[in-house]
């Protein structure tokens, strides 16, 4: 057998053993004839056909070949493969961005006069989306916290076609059942899309779990250094085929470089996110322990009420925590500009560790009354830990106590 082979071989044993960190460093590679090790990229907007009846056959689809990278990029299809490999997914179309994910999914599989229950507590833009694009053709949506599974399935009509999630939630860390939720979608015929930003498939697999849909903002943690744009829908074959339609049609495709950059960005995924996970779970029970802090939201944490669920659902707890100092928002602010290593930004899932005030940047827009409701107080800080050493962040955030 030759070498070649043999790594086709360790690839479908992969595959059939969901050995998702091989498959994060090997599914989805098609090599050129060059013989490269590394995956390449094809900067390319179009592709060239041998004569008249070559290109007649590609755009009819008699032949396989890239037509146009609307369309189809190696590159793109590369981190497509990996992704849907590693999500234990037939298919995945990739997408500019996470909101693009989003939007292509909603579009491509509802109609006027559909409903939509998506979970309070998901990303911001994907409530404005939502709210206040979705609903101008005729798509009503249905807000329900994310835990409150009479609230699920008390807001069912015979129009529902979506459930929605994030798990765990932004930024509290609230924990949704995805066995449930599928299991209640699944007896009404609903999709049942799970956002999987925060956890990656290197920690939490909800396809597995029953979910439809996969949806990703690879700009987080897969890029996991803060340069690319990028989003994915990942699922069956039946509900990826309508989604990558649209995005052929649409437009929101993904950039080749991008699809590189994410490309190699899942073959550190495990490592990085155990790091993350690890360093946040240390600095969530360290922060618990502080006179000086009031409450602490991480699902690692035993004190967390959606602890247990967590456990079955994820392998570790992932890199975003948040916390109440005891205190106003002057208090927090003044915490958030004691740090000197962690950076002011609203972005996650970055090597560098980041802090924000969730109610005056994330969650802003929300009125005073949503932002009670979904627990954002005035006091309240994010945090996603990064790949820094977790002394200097320790020592970091020591600085932000010392202001209170
Ligand atoms: C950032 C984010 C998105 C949107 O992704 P973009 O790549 O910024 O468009 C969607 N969902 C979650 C949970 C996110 O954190």
């Amino acid at each position: 057998m030759s070498k070649t082979d043999g790594e086709k071989e360790i690839l479908a044993n992969a595959l059939a053993n969901a050995q998702s960190q091989t498959l994060a460093v090997r599914a989805g590679q098609s090599r050129t004839d060059e013989d490269e090790h590394s995956e390449a990229l094809f900067l390319t907007s179009s592709y060239v056909f041998k004569d008249c009846a070559d290109a007649a056959a590609r755009f009819s689809g008699d032949v396989d070949g890239s037509v146009y990278s609307r369309y189809t990029n190696p590159t793109v299809r590369n981190f497509e493969q990996r992704l849907a490999a590693m999500e234990g997914a037939e298919d995945c179309i990739a997408t500019s961005s996470g909101m693009g994910a989003i939007m292509s999914l909603c579009l491509a599989h509802l109609s006027a006069g559909d409903h939509i229950v998506c979970s309070r507590d998901v990303f911001g833009s994907t409530v404005t989306l939502l709210n206040n694009f979705f609903t101008k053709f005729g798509v009503e949506v249905s807000y329900v916290k994310l835990t409150d599974l009479d609230g699920w399935r008390d807001s069912i009509q015979s129009n529902t076609k979506l459930f929605f999630i994030e798990t765990p939630s932004n930024p509290l860390s609230e924990v949704g059942d995805i066995r449930a939720l599928s299991a209640l979608a699944n007896d009404h015929t609903i999709l049942f899309a799970v956002d999987n930003c925060f956890c990656t498939p290197a920690l939490q697999l909800p396809l597995a779990l029953g979910a439809d849909i996969v949806i990703h903002s690879a700009t987080k943690y897969i890029d996991g250094q803060g340069r690319c744009l990028g989003g994915a829908v990942v699922g069956s074959t039946e509900h990826v085929e309508p989604v990558r339609n649209l995005v052929r049609a649409g437009g929101p495709s993904m950039s080749p470089f991008n699809a590189w950059v994410f490309l190699k960005g899942l073959e550190t995924l495990h490592l990085r996110m155990k790091a993350h996970s690890d360093s946040a779970m240390a600095i969530a029970t360290w922060l618990e322990s502080q006179e000086a802090i009031e409450a602490v939201f991480y699902a690692g944490l035993e004190s967390h009420p959606g602890h247990v669920l967590a456990k079955t659902q994820q392998s570790h707890f992932g890199g975003v925590l948040s916390f109440r100092v005891k205190g106003d928002q002057a208090a927090a602010w003044r915490f958030i500009e004691a740090t000197q290593v962690i950076s002011l930004t609203a972005n996650l899932g970055d090597a560098k560790s980041t802090i924000v005030h969730p109610a005056t940047t994330t969650h802003s827009r929300l009125s005073p009354e949503a932002r009670a409701t979904a627990g954002i107080t005035d006091n309240l800080i994010r945090v996603a830990v990064g790949l820094e050493s977790l002394d200097d962040l320790l020592i970091d955030l020591q600085r932000g106590i010392a202001t209170l």
